[in-house]
């Protein structure tokens, strides 16, 4: 949209900042001046007012007109200041102008003898003059008019000094602020150019950089801490993505390697149709283990790019436990664990029937995998209006602490060996937690090494 220099913030602050500021100081100017010259030219009118009010007490006498010895102060020879004094018939009686050439204004002075009075302004020689004209009134009516003038000279000079004072000051203020301006605004801004540059550095390839400005914790500061924060939640969800595919492809070379190990000690000798049987055997137990972790994979993915759609129908929460628990009783039972199933209250969910059966199987799968055998496996449930909670606990080996916080990462493993013999791939736990918080539920685990370990799902209910 806008072109060139304008695209900088910089310049259209500071040319923001001088349109304000001439406004401003202009309007400032202005009103200053019309004060001052109101503040003048009102003590101009009170001077010659007291000059008239002098007139008046020395010209009339009882109550009459009389200027003979009459003895003014005034400066006629510098012109600052006149005094005329006019009889009843408008005759001149008083005159100190000496020879300076104010003109009369015999109408003003007939309007005067009327009661009219009258202001003017006179230039004579080179002196600018005010000029006011008042009747002189007694009780006895009207017995003349004076008129007395007052140069406003000095008044115009202080307020041509003004003009120019403020011509002169006016564009060296803005000129001055207009530098502040930019100096201001490149500071205020020089951290976001720097931001600009670190930032154009990082790279998907390379997320380990971080602007790491420091900046004092204001604005922009708070923007470098943010897209710092933002980096580094990038850089870990990378990290996991690669740390997800370097797994995976560890995870399905195992059970290849197997595989082909099996196949090759088949081939090593002809064997009879007993013997062929026994590898394939051994190869479709190896087929199934890859083909569930595929499964599983293919399961987090989709989750991942949130492919899966999850079906909100209503579940018998009781139900899908028991059918779990049914499912895994005679694998309880080869082991010679005791597997206890408690009832609880009809609950109904808004839920996937299939996803909240997988999430049941993974626990008490686990909890069978995991405890040794004369144990025991107990599954209960509860729920009060707004949630259900399910319970499978052991008496297995219990998960030490250092672990707890991670067994639910993908393919994290506290024994991968005896893990990987009971079939699992680190896998079921991830998957278990996807499923409750796609559900809007969560799970929690509490586990005593050697005595047990509980896990705790809610989920809430319909
Ligand atoms: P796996 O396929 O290895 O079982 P899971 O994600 O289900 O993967 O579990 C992750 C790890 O958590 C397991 O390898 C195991 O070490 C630990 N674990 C899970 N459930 C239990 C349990 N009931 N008792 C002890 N350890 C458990």
């Amino acid at each position: 949209m806008t072109a060139g220099p304008l695209r900088s913030l910089r310049v259209r602050l500071t040319i923001w900042y001088m349109l304000l500021l001439a406004v401003t100081l202009a309007t400032v100017g202005v009103g200053v001046y019309f004060a001052l010259r109101e503040s003048l030219y009102s003590n101009l009118d009170d001077s010659i007012q007291a000059r008239e009010d002098l007139v008046r007490s020395v010209v009339i006498q009882d109550n009459d007109l009389d200027v003979t010895g009459v003895q003014l102060p005034g400066d006629p020879l510098e012109g600052e200041h006149f005094i005329r004094v006019y009889d009843a018939e408008g005759r001149l009686v008083f005159d100190n102008t000496a020879g300076q050439a104010v003109p009369e204004d015999p109408d003003a002075i007939q309007s005067a003898l009327e009661g009219q009075s009258s202001g003017r302004e006179v230039d004579a020689n080179g002196v600018h003059l005010q000029v006011d004209i008042q009747a002189l009134t007694t009780d006895r009516g009207t017995v003349g008019v004076m008129e007395v003038g007052l140069s406003d000279d000095d008044a115009r000079d202080t307020l041509r000094s003004f003009l120019l004072i403020l011509a002169l000051a006016y564009p060296l203020a803005l000129i001055a602020a207009t530098g502040g301006g930019i100096f201001l605004a490149s500071r205020a801004l020089s951290p976001i150019d720097r931001l600009t540059r670190v930032a154009r550095k990082i790279t998907a390839e390379d997320l380990s950089q971080r602007l790491d400005l420091r900046l004092p914790d204001d604005e922009v500061g708070r923007l470098a801490q943010t897209f710092d924060e933002m980096i580094a939640r990038l850089d870990e969800s990378f990290r996991r993505q690669r740390q997800f595919t370097a797994d995976a492809s560890h995870e399905l070379r195992t059970p290849l390697t197997a595989l082909k190990g099996q196949a090759e000690v088949a081939l090593q000798r002809d064997r009879d149709i007993e013997g062929y049987k026994e590898v394939l055997t051994a190869v479709n137990a190896e087929v199934d283990r890859m083909i569930r972790l595929v499964a599983s994979l293919l399961n987090l993915a989709r989750a991942d790019s949130g492919e899966i759609p999850i079906t909100r129908e209503p579940v018998d929460l009781g139900r899908v436990i028991t059918d779990a628990a049914e499912q895994l009783r005679p694998a309880a039972e080869a082991k010679n664990l005791t597997l206890r199933l408690q009832s609880g209250p009809d609950v109904t969910l808004a839920g996937d029937q299939d996803l909240l059966l997988q999430l049941v199987l993974n626990l008490v799968d686990n909890a069978i995998k995991y405890t040794p055998s004369g144990g025991a496996v107990d599954v209960t449930w509860s729920a009060d209006g707004r949630a259900a909670e399910i319970r499978v606990s052991d008496t297995g080996p219990g998960i030490a602490a250092e672990h707890l916080p991670r067994i639910f990462d993908r393919f994290y493993r506290i024994d991968k060996a005896r893990s990987r013999d009971g079939g699992g791939s680190g896998l079921g736990l991830s998957i278990s937690r996807w499923i409750a918080e796609t559900h809007g539920g969560s799970i929690d685990v509490t586990s005593e090494p050697d005595r047990g370990t509980t896990f705790v799902v809610h989920l809430p209910s319909a």
